[in-house]
């Protein structure tokens, strides 16, 4: 990986304890919200509209959340009431405490359609977002015996952490402009991580609301998931990251996760030497023999698992193993029955073929 990238951190204050806005200027305000996780934490951001507030993604429906967001609405919101609420995705650190929110502020949910409905049939438990298709998914990949039961041992977490959804939303699509807060901003689509994410770029302030596409420290999460069990996550996920690439040097840059940073071409370069580092380690370990996914875990990441961490690297295991198939660098071995497992074989060992996957050139 590239050592030549450093995100620039360009907010001059420690990140806002739970429960505390931090004005950043251009009616944006910084929240966080507290996670019972190894990533203990999500941004949210508050945007002033003038006569009320739209807030931007909502935190887990814990109790600790819940209470951050009730010493908010005490302190810092009024007298101008919250309007609205923008999910940038599915995921429960951004859609927990959506329903409780949009319920006890009267405020309207904005998201895009694949978000939303997404996020409908995952809290509804409907089959294959439950566990036991997660279950299936991750045995026919290699799973263990000892990782499912460890697996099993989370139930639905999706469901706990997003215990109801709004029944009814506000749809946007890439490309719509929204007025927010006190400027225009631009929804960036973006497919990989989750069905269709929502970014948010404002030209008048230089900012973005990159959602989870873009982290300043950490690489996005980009798995295969049961309802779509040959898709090509990764290769959408590098689609999505050519169109940061046009946006200024200077745009600052508010992620989900970590601090504001400034630096997207750096990251979004580094993030793509990142994955064809990874498409060539797999490349490598599935000449000498097929592998499953499984078994690929422990050549793309070389530290202690905890049961999420597993869930999130057999899920990246898969997506490189598929960016790989899909590319025709690898080929799928095995007949995909109740008692088989895929593994993956090379038929083109050169870097070339992983940086060709990983949409670099060579
Ligand atoms: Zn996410």
């Amino acid at each position: 990986m590239s050592d030549a990238y450093a995100p620039h951190y360009w907010v001059d204050a420690a990140a806002p304890q739970p429960g505390h806005a931090l004005a950043l200027g251009d009616g944006v305000h910084w929240l966080r919200m507290p996670m019972p996780l190894a990533l203990d934490h999500i941004n949210l951001w508050l945007l002033d509209d003038g006569d009320g507030w739209t807030a931007i993604d909502c935190g887990l429906a814990t109790d600790a959340a819940r209470a951050a967001w009730t010493q908010l609405a005490a302190t810092r919101l009024p007298p101008r009431p919250l309007r609205r609420v923008l999910c940038t995705h599915m995921h429960p650190d951004h859609v927990g405490l959506a329903d409780w929110l949009c319920a006890g502020h009267g405020a309207e949910l904005l998201m895009t359609q694949g978000e939303y409905l997404s996020a409908r049939l995952t809290a509804a438990g409907l089959a294959p977002t439950d566990p036991d298709s997660w279950l299936a998914h991750y045995r026919v990949h290699g799973a263990s015996d000892d990782d499912l039961a460890q697996l099993s041992g989370r139930g639905n977490f999706y469901m706990r952490m997003v215990p109801s959804m709004p029944t009814r939303y506000r749809r946007i699509v890439h490309g719509q402009t929204l007025r927010l807060g006190r400027a225009d901003w631009q929804v960036i689509g973006g497919g990989g991580h989750s069905p269709e994410h929502a970014a948010l770029w404002c030209d008048a302030h230089g900012l973005l609301i990159s959602g989870d596409m873009l982290l300043p420290r950490i690489s996005t999460n980009v798995s295969v998931f049961p309802i779509e069990p040959d898709a090509d996550p990764l290769g959408r996920y590098l689609d999505s990251l050519t169109r940061f690439e046009p946006l200024p040097a200077d745009t600052r840059v508010l992620p989900s996760h970590g601090l504001p940073f400034v630096g997207v071409h750096g990251r979004v370069r580094q993030l793509r030497e990142h994955h064809a580092d990874r498409l060539g380690a797999v490349l490598q370990a599935c000449a000498a023999q097929p592998l499953s996914a499984r078994e690929l875990v422990p050549v793309l990441f070389r530290r202690v698992l905890d049961v999420h961490q597993l869930s999130f690297a057999l899920g990246e295991a898969i997506a490189h193993a598929h960016r790989l198939w899909h590319g025709g660098a690898l080929e799928r071995v095995g007949d995909g029955g109740a008692a088989s497992v895929w593994r993956w074989r090379t038929r083109d060992a050169s870097q070339g073929a992983a940086r060709a996957a990983a949409g670099l050139d060579g």
